[in-house]
């Protein structure tokens, strides 16, 4: 297969749009406009631009000699904490906002769990002068304080969700609410490869960057553009889908996704979706997510506030289904390990959710002249009160 789903946004048995009645014209007007407008010169090189000037791309692969000769392998980090903000979220975000410019939209809303999308969101408004609402639950407001002056001083109108468990998926609804009610002006931004058809469509295209890149880093490195291995951490699978895009289906690439398995697939609390989920519907779209054998969504844990979604993009769901892609569990102390080596070993401290993917390191045996892309997410500083707890 190749990286796109079909006309109806499925990728095999997974994807699609089941959404509200209410919500169809919203969704229809975005797929009917998405990809003629991505199509257009104007829209390319203004995206071009802004990638390359503010989000700070190309980002560099850097050979990680240390960690190499540990594994006996030739492994690269692709450099996503590098970029503006401090991860891959920003190659998305630019790119729907300027989307939404062209389709008229006045307004860009957004949810957020621990901030990070949000404050994504809220920096690229504050670039293109678009009035900015993000989604937050209560108590996610109260956890995460310093994204949320974060996106106050870049002038986003952050509003506390005090529904439910008044965490991430009370900010989702309400934010639908608010679209369902303000369709005319207003742009959805959503921030992972999940939600209804087009959603996962548009948000592995505009992070497919991060594979496009790698190919032309490798050929200049290693005289070839298809790596042996690539790693990404899986959240609602965003950096994963960019890091794969380009290689799915060459027949060469081995693809390896890390979940965040928590405290351990059966402990109760995890987000090992691949590991223990069955096939449902969540967000909008068909995928597998961690579900009661009646249906309910079961709540995800994870030491990393990134990878603590109870679902996966439909993409990976296909991915994994048919076997084009390995997913394997990593936990919160292998994730934390894997952090505390990188660090010692290169001098970058990771995002704790790329941590997952340094851990699979361990997991996978290596040929000396195996090609290695590991994708390095974001950086660790938002994770700092996370290592001192945890190491202390
Ligand atoms: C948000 C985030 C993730 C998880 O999101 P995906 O859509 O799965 O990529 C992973 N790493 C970092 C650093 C993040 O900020």
């Amino acid at each position: 297969m190749n990286s796109h789903p079909d006309n109806l946004g499925y990728y095999g048995t997974f994807g699609g749009a089941y959404i509200p009645e209410l919500l169809y014209d919203n969704v229809e007007e975005l797929r009917n406009a998405y990809l003629k407008i991505m199509g257009t010169d104007s829209y390319r090189s203004e995206l071009a631009s802004l990638l390359k000037d503010y989000v700070g791309r190309p980002t560099p692969l850097f050979y990680a000699a240390n960690l190499s000769e540990k594994y006996g392998t030739k492994i690269y980090l692709k450099r996503e904490d590098l970029c503006h903000t401090g991860a891959h979220k920003l190659n998305n975000v630019v790119g729907q906002a300027l989307l939404a410019k062209r389709m008229g939209k006045k307004h860009i809303i957004a949810e957020t769990g621990a901030g990070q999308h949000g404050v994504a969101t809220a920096t690229v408004c504050a670039l293109l002068k678009l009035p900015c609402t993000v989604f937050m639950g209560k108590k996610d407001t109260q956890r995460q304080e310093l994204n949320v002056l974060r996106m106050n001083m870049l002038g986003a109108e952050v509003i506390p969700v005090t529904s439910g468990s008044q965490t991430l998926k009370d900010a989702t609804n309400d934010a639908i609410r608010y679209w369902i009610n303000h369709p005319d002006n207003t742009y959805y931004l959503i921030g992972s490869t999940i939600g209804p058809h087009p959603y996962p469509d548009l948000v592995a295209r505009l992070q497919a960057v991060i594979s496009q890149e790698m190919m032309s880093q490798l050929l200049e490195k290693e005289g070839r553009k298809d790596p042996d291995y690539v790693i990404a951490c899986v959240g609602g699978g965003s950096n994963a889908a960019g890091a794969f895009f380009h290689f799915i289906g060459n027949g060469t690439t081995k693809l390896i996704g890390a979940e965040a398995s928590g405290e351990g697939i059966h402990s109760g609390k995890t987000a090992a979706t691949i590991s223990i989920g069955s096939e449902g519907i969540l967000h909008g779209t068909r995928t597998i997510l961690m579900q009661t054998s009646d249906g309910q969504v079961e709540e995800a844990h994870s030491i990393s506030a990134g990878l603590d979604y109870p679902g996966i993009g439909p993409l990976h769901a296909w991915l994994h289904k048919s076997k084009q892609a390995l997913y394997l569990p990593v936990t919160d102390d292998e994730a934390m390990q894997a952090a505390l080596s990188l660090t010692r070993m290169e001098g970058i401290i990771p995002a704790l959710e790329s941590a997952h993917a340094l851990a699979i390191l361990d997991k996978q045996t290596f040929k000396p002249s195996d090609v290695v892309v590991i994708s390095l997410s974001g950086r660790g500083d938002k994770d700092m009160v996370s290592f001192q707890h945890y190491f202390a």
